[in-house]
């Protein structure tokens, strides 16, 4: 099938009571192993790249790659930015036909990050999912990261989310970038964002959780979990074992397959942790 907006699934996940994962290509391999493992649990998700990974091909390329893998596929599938730091992002990430966005001027003051959010929003229609954050979550991710990690604050939710007319908010909770063991949810402070907001929240840093903090997500009203770093880790891995193995190996195609394989299944792991059920 097409890519489906953002806010398809968003709805199919809400109405089905799933969380979407939300893998991060940056290349044809990566994109294969994620849409495989979504083949095999029918769990709608995002497939999402940042502008810093899109430094390798561009936004057209990742389009047609990810467009072109899902024409045979059943399972609703959206396009989306992550991390649109500038509104030349967004700008690109619609032109290029994304299906959902990420706008984060986190590490702004309150008042900009509304006003850059809103900005976004405007350019962004209203059949494309919009994603912002309120708090800033940290951890490094590709080197970008914030200078000061801040919790998102449940006073300011209702105004920030009715101020931008966001589809889905991406919180700070306890929840870090990148490969973090030892980052833990603080469910209290969930709740209480969950409380406050009328569009479902958004949890960065998936790869970091454990696997039982992952599965209760659901219940606090995520709709949304990003995962990256498992899956680069998986990548590089295997092409590192491979060259440790044999020095002379020059199987490109056998090397890509098996990355191919291990994205697929690290990918499959997160969406069964996610949705126990499933
Ligand atoms: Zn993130």
């Amino acid at each position: 099938m097409a890519l489906v907006s953002g806010m398809d699934v968003i709805s199919e996940c809400t109405a089905r009571r799933q969380v979407a994962g939300a893998f991060n290509t940056t290349n044809l391999e990566t994109t294969m192993g994620i849409i495989d493992a979504v083949e095999r649990v029918g769990v709608p998700t995002f497939i999402q790249v940042a502008p810093t990974n899109v430094a390798l091909s561009g936004y057209e390329y990742i389009y047609d790659m990810v467009a072109r893998r899902l024409a045979s596929t059943s399972v609703p599938v959206a396009l989306h930015l992550d991390h649109g730091k500038s509104l030349e992002a967004v700008e690109a990430a619609l032109a290029a036909r994304f299906t959902s966005i990420m706008i984060d001027d986190s590490e702004a003051s309150y008042e900009q990050n509304v006003a850059t959010s809103t900005a976004a929003r405007a350019m962004t229609p209203a059949h494309i999912a919009l994603e912002a954050e309120l708090g800033s979550i940290g951890g490094k991710e590709d080197d970008i990261g914030p200078e000061h990690a801040a919790t998102t604050d449940p006073a300011q939710v209702p105004g920030f989310v009715e101020a931008v007319g966001v589809d889905m908010l991406a919180v700070s909770v306890g929840n870090v970038h990148g490969v973090a063991p030892h980052a833990r949810i603080d469910f209290d402070l969930l709740a209480d964002v969950r409380d406050a907001s009328s569009v479902p929240l958004v949890v960065h840093g998936g790869s970091g959780l454990p696997s039982e903090q992952l599965g209760r997500l659901a219940e606090f009203g995520v709709v949304k979990v990003n995962v990256a770093s498992d899956l680069r880790n998986a990548m590089i891995r295997t092409f590192g074992e491979a060259w440790t193995a044999n020095n002379d190996e020059a199987s490109l195609i056998r090397v890509s397959k098996e990355a191919v394989v291990s994205i697929r299944d690290v990918v499959e792991r997160r969406i069964r942790v996610l949705n126990p059920a499933a």
